[in-house]
């Protein structure tokens, strides 16, 4: 452990998004959770086996698509983190991508669920754009298939009723392992993986800092709860980290 540039892990949930004007889609009380209908959307098994919650899927997407999300300063807090020469690695649950354009080298963030910015064939593995994909929906295919083998188009997030990858989990823990601060930014930390990491940094001696609207269950065992606003407690964290508090 490094007194001096103290490595700093950031588990981010919907919370940090939502100031960026994106609802929480995925959480226990998400959008998608609240609504049986829209959860089909995003469940593996009805998307695969039923063209009509696909073209609906499909919709749902171009809306969502619609309304360009930017960075805020909760994200470009973060960025300064890296900046400023502190070993910074970003866990997020979120797919919308926001970690990168704020400015964080793609390396430096795992994406738990994985990303919204992609698709793949069901079939036959074939990568995409989503923003291309898109753009097949805009232009009149209401479920567009695998250019390749005609296969189910699907966004490379995971999906409801899908595993986790077991290899973006095994590294998640290696750096919640390796890491000196755990900062859990907007994430309720009840769904698992996120529910496990504090943890597994805990039992390695990790100082774990807690910025989330309600409370998480690891409030008690936090150095230190904030419950401000995202977009001012995480700037003000991060100039308290970077002048070595
Ligand atoms: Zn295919």
């Amino acid at each position: 452990m490094t007194a001096q540039r103290p490595m700093i892990a950031v588990l981010t949930g919907a919370g940090i998004s939502t100031a960026s004007g994106i609802p929480d889609y995925r959480g226990p009380r998400g959008v998608w959770r609240q609504d049986p209908t829209a959860e089909r959307l995003v469940t593996i098994g009805p998307y695969l086996a039923e063209p009509e919650v696909r073209r609906r899927a499909w919709r749902m997407r171009l809306d969502i698509g619609a309304h360009a999300a930017r960075p805020n300063a909760g994200h470009l807090a973060l960025v300064e983190l890296e900046r400023g020469g502190l070993p910074v690695r970003v866990l997020t649950q979120n797919v919308d991508g926001l970690h990168q354009r704020s400015g964080l080298p793609a390396h430096k963030v795992l994406e738990l669920h994985g990303t919204a910015a992609e698709v793949r064939c069901a079939g036959c593995g074939d990568r995409g754009g989503m923003a291309e994909a898109l753009a097949r929906v805009t232009a009149g295919e209401d479920d567009p298939a695998c250019r390749a083998c005609g296969g189910v188009l699907r966004p490379c997030t995971v999906m409801f009723g899908e595993p986790l990858d077991p290899t973006v989990i095994g590294q998640a823990e290696i750096i919640a392992r390796a890491c000196d601060v755990f900062l859990a930014i907007g994430s309720s930390l009840q769904v698992y993986p996120a529910a496990a990491l504090p943890l597994i940094a805990l039992k390695e001696g990790a100082r774990l800092i807690v910025v989330n609207g309600e409370p998480t269950p690891y409030d008690a065992l936090a150095a230190e709860v904030i419950r401000e606003p995202i977009e001012e407690a995480v700037p003000a964290l991060v100039r308290r980290l970077l002048a070595g508090e």
